[in-house]
């Protein structure tokens, strides 16, 4: 057995303790603060936006590990400051406790250029509104020199980690460290529309975004760093709770991607990767995004400085909230509430047709209520009057192979029994207009005020019994579906796993509506079904559910697994293809998708209906070009 000689520690009475030099300490900070060279740019920019500047020029060399540079037009530093700021531990941001307890600066530690100057090779240049010329500092030499230059600041950082070789080494490609430090810029660019940012690498110049002051700033800002294609499918948010204020952009699902690389947060201004966030944006996500799908958004959050701890973590990247369930809150229901408006995009803005949509309609949908009904160009929101919405016999018929014309209407849920479709309101007053008729069996043509509505009927159908579902399940006593017990069982061969979990789970079952009992060591019963699921073919949804259970089953994830669970219940539930429905039926989905939450995304994430406007077809026409 060779185990490998490890040599012990030197003990403790071996070596004295001495304090470590300026340099080292300053190195060893730069551990924390200082990772790769997307560090010093993110540092570096701070510095120039707490500086006050309104055009930043980067420029990078090798991915930034041979040459960064920062150049802004901020206040700049007097010439016998330029060592005081290489000092450590030497800020002009903060001069007590109390002032830390509300930062509302980026940097604050009087860390970052100390840290940064002793693993490079560090000159600064800068110069002050009352100085007649600027004057460059060498760190190295701490030699100070008279430049010519415009007012601001220069920091040119070369070599990065030419004294540490071991850090060097575990630096990535240049190409990977220069798209770090692309990034970096971007995160900072996205929060300050109101600043020109110049980025140049290798000597060519990469980006070029102006300054933007107008009220659009953030939606210019935004589509020059996500694209424009972003901003077409985002919905801006905004909040008016004063303990934490929310603006931004939250893509829809037709934005998701496969990487969570479009996901920004920011507090007070501060661009932060925090659990907090993270997990209330994925919460509010998770209605409209399945499956491993990454939602992309640009969420800001202010709140008082004095309520979130920025001093946690050396790079601030991270931070504490003192009411971090507040926050939580806010944010997710926020940006749940924007999600769930119904709206729909034109379609010549997301086609990849070659027609183009003009400009004007590529502002993003606001989400303030009923505001998406406007923005769409209705002049009002119809209001049901009570008693005129559809209830779930109406949709149940949509199951049914052939309407009975003469059947009584179930009514499983409780609902009063509907009213006929209300007359006085003219058809195409409605959002979604009056059905005109059905294409191939698949989607629904109607007519509304702006031209032409296309929807997939199964898919809308889909969104809207899952809703119900979901909503069964939050407001029964025991938060279970109502059952519709089956006048004669349904009995089906079952495999061995099936047996097993129908009898693990008989509670959860149960809850979910469904009574299932053994018949033989190889069948089962089914004796009892979700009402609002009664006219599916149940033997599939049990199935269905099975299997989903079997994955799932344990209680800790019942309550996120029921969601999968009630969409896949309602994918089986809803009206298939190439059912062909009257027009009566047609009209009865519209209303209902009208009045359903999110219904303007299947459970896919997918669209269920689009508006085809009349300018819109007019282009397709060329008409009055
Ligand atoms: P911090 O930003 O935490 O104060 P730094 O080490 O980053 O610490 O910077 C030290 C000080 O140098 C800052 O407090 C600021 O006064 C000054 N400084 C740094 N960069 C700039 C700049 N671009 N323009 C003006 N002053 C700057
Ligand atoms: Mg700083």
């Amino acid at each position: 057995m060779n185990t490998p000689h490890v040599s012990p520690p030197p003990s403790a009475a071996q070596r004295p303790i001495r304090e470590l030099p300026d340099e080292l300490i300053s190195q060893i900070a730069a551990g924390e603060v200082v990772e790769r060279p997307a560090s010093v740019v993110r540092e570096l920019l701070d510095n120039a936006l707490d500086a006050g500047a309104t055009a930043i020029t980067i420029r990078l060399i090798e991915g930034g590990i041979r040459l960064i540079t920062v150049e802004d037009n901020g206040y700049g530093i007097e010439a016998r400051q330029l060592p005081v700021a290489l000092k450590r531990h030497a800020t002009s941001k903060i001069t007590s406790l109390q002032d830390l307890e509300q930062v509302n600066s980026l940097g604050f530690r009087g860390e970052a250029l100390a840290a940064i100057a002793s693993v490079s090779e560090t000159v600064l240049h800068s110069r002050t509104q009352d100085q007649p010329n600027g004057f460059a500092l060498d760190a190295r030499t701490g030699e100070i020199s008279p430049i010519a230059r415009p007012v601001g600041t220069t920091v040119e950082v070369k070599e990065l980690f030419f004294s540490t070789p071991a850090r060097r080494q575990f630096l990535k490609s240049e190409q990977t460290e220069q798209a770090h430090c692309l990034e970096a810029i971007k995160r900072q660019a996205l929060a300050r529309p109101d600043v020109q940012w110049t980025v140049w690498a290798e000597g060519k110049q990469l980006h070029n975004w102006r300054r933007y002051t107008g009220p659009d700033a953030h939606t210019q800002r935004t589509a020059d760093i996500l694209g424009q294609g972003f901003i077409d499918d985002a919905i801006e948010v905004a909040n008016e709770d004063l303990r934490c204020r929310i603006t931004g952009f939250v893509g829809l699902p037709s934005v998701a991607r496969s990487r969570a690389d479009h996901q920004y947060t920011y507090v007070n201004g501060r661009f932060v990767r925090d659990k907090v966030l993270m997990n209330a944006l994925r919460r509010a996500y998770e209605d409209v995004l399945h499956g491993n799908k990454q939602p992309s958004y640009v969420v800001f959050l202010q709140v008082d400085p004095r309520s979130v701890d920025v001093n946690v973590h050396p790079t601030k990247v991270e931070l504490r909230f003192r009411d971090s369930r507040m926050v939580h809150q806010v944010l997710q229901r926020c940006v749940g509430d924007a999600l769930a408006q119904p709206r729909s995009t034109g379609l010549l803005d997301t086609s990849a047709s070659t027609l183009h949509a003009p400009p004007a309609e590529s502002a993003p949908i606001k989400a303030s209520p009923s505001a998406t009904w406007r923005q769409m160009g209705f002049g009002h929101t119809p209001q049901a009057p009570s008693g005129q919405r559809l209830g779930v016999s109406e949709l149940q018929a949509l199951w049914q192979p052939q309407p009975p014309a003469t059947a009584p209407l179930q009514n499983p849920i409780g609902q009063p029994p509907p009213a006929p479709l209300p007359h006085d309101t003219p058809a195409d007053d409605w959002p979604l207009g009056s059905a005109i008729g059905q294409l191939q069996g698949v989607y629904i043509l109607s007519q509304n005020q702006q031209g032409l509505v296309i929807v997939d009927m199964h898919a809308a159908h889909e969104r809207i019994v899952y809703e119900q579902l979901k909503s069964q399940m939050a407001q029964g006593a025991e938060s279970a579906l109502t059952q519709q017990r089956l006048l004669i069982p349904l009995s089906f061969s079952a495999t061995e796993k099936e047996l097993a979990t129908a009898n693990d789970h008989t509670e959860t079952l149960a809850q979910l509506g469904f009574e299932l009992t053994p018949l033989s060591a190889q069948s089962l019963a089914i004796r009892a079904v979700p009402a609002v699921l009664a006219q599916g073919d149940s033997v599939a949804l049990v199935r269905e559910v099975l299997s989903e259970l079997a994955e799932h089953g344990t209680h800790a994830v019942l309550q996120r697994a029921a969601h999968d669970l009630l969409a896949a219940m309602a994918c089986h539930g809803a009206v298939r293809a190439n059912r062909h429905l009257t027009l009566t039926e047609m009209n009865a989905l519209l209303r209902q998708i009208e009045h359903t939450d999110r219904s303007d995304q299947c459970n896919h994430g997918r669209p269920t209906w689009r508006q085809l406007s009349l300018k819109e077809l007019d282009k397709l026409f060329l008409r009055g070009q």
